[in-house]
């Protein structure tokens, strides 16, 4: 049984009884639709991205391994659709599948947006010292103070902090770590001063 790569109808001839696309058109739509999709998912990665900036979550460094690792079981699975497209193999299920994660991106981005934006939770002190500091340069740059962990079972946290705190502080020095309990329940950092 062959399916149409346009519309998913079952095809028993070379134009789609559903649509009316020729297999060759039908194969063209479903590329541009899975290359508009891919561009959706990456805005959508970029968002989260600006979102963790804005409102960095304490975990912030979990989250971006999370999602960094979907982003790149996503593009293989696009990349699997397109082969098995051009050899005409059946791609109905994983295509789904693929669409599936398109909103996943986004709908992390506005959690962690709307975790930070609509908390009204007080930020909450903690003292830490910080014991070293690195930075990544990349799409948004990225700097964290590694400071001794205020939780239960932990020895460090890499706290996300802007370029000037992070220029501010060196290894030795005492701080407050100012955290917010986030309206989604996820803890996020609102800022760093000195103790
Ligand atoms: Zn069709």
């Amino acid at each position: 049984m062959t399916r149409c790569l346009n519309c998913g109808a079952e095809r028993t001839s070379d134009i789609c009884d559903a649509c009316g696309l020729g297999s060759s058109a039908a194969e063209l739509s479903l590329r541009t639709r899975l290359l508009v999709r891919t561009a959706v998912f990456a805005l959508g990665s970029l968002a989260f991205l600006a979102a963790g900036n804005h409102y960095p979550a304490l975990d912030l460094d979990a989250m971006l391994i999370f999602i960094g690792i979907v982003f790149f079981l996503a593009l293989a699975l696009a990349i699997w659709v397109e082969r098995r497209a051009l050899r005409h193999a059946e791609v109905e299920a994983l295509k789904r599948l693929y669409y599936g994660l398109i909103p996943l991106p986004w709908l992390l981005a506005a959690l962690l947006f709307a975790n930070g934006a609509l908390d009204r939770s007080p930020p909450r002190s903690q003292s830490a010292r910080v014991i070293g500091k690195f930075s990544m340069s990349g799409l948004l740059g990225s700097h964290r103070l590694v400071v001794t962990s205020w939780r239960e079972g932990r020895r460090v946290e890499r706290v996300p902090v802007g370029r000037g705190d992070f220029d501010s502080y060196d290894p030795g020095d005492l701080v407050n770590v100012q955290i917010q309990s986030g309206l989604a329940g996820v803890p996020w950092v609102a800022g760093v001063s000195s103790r």
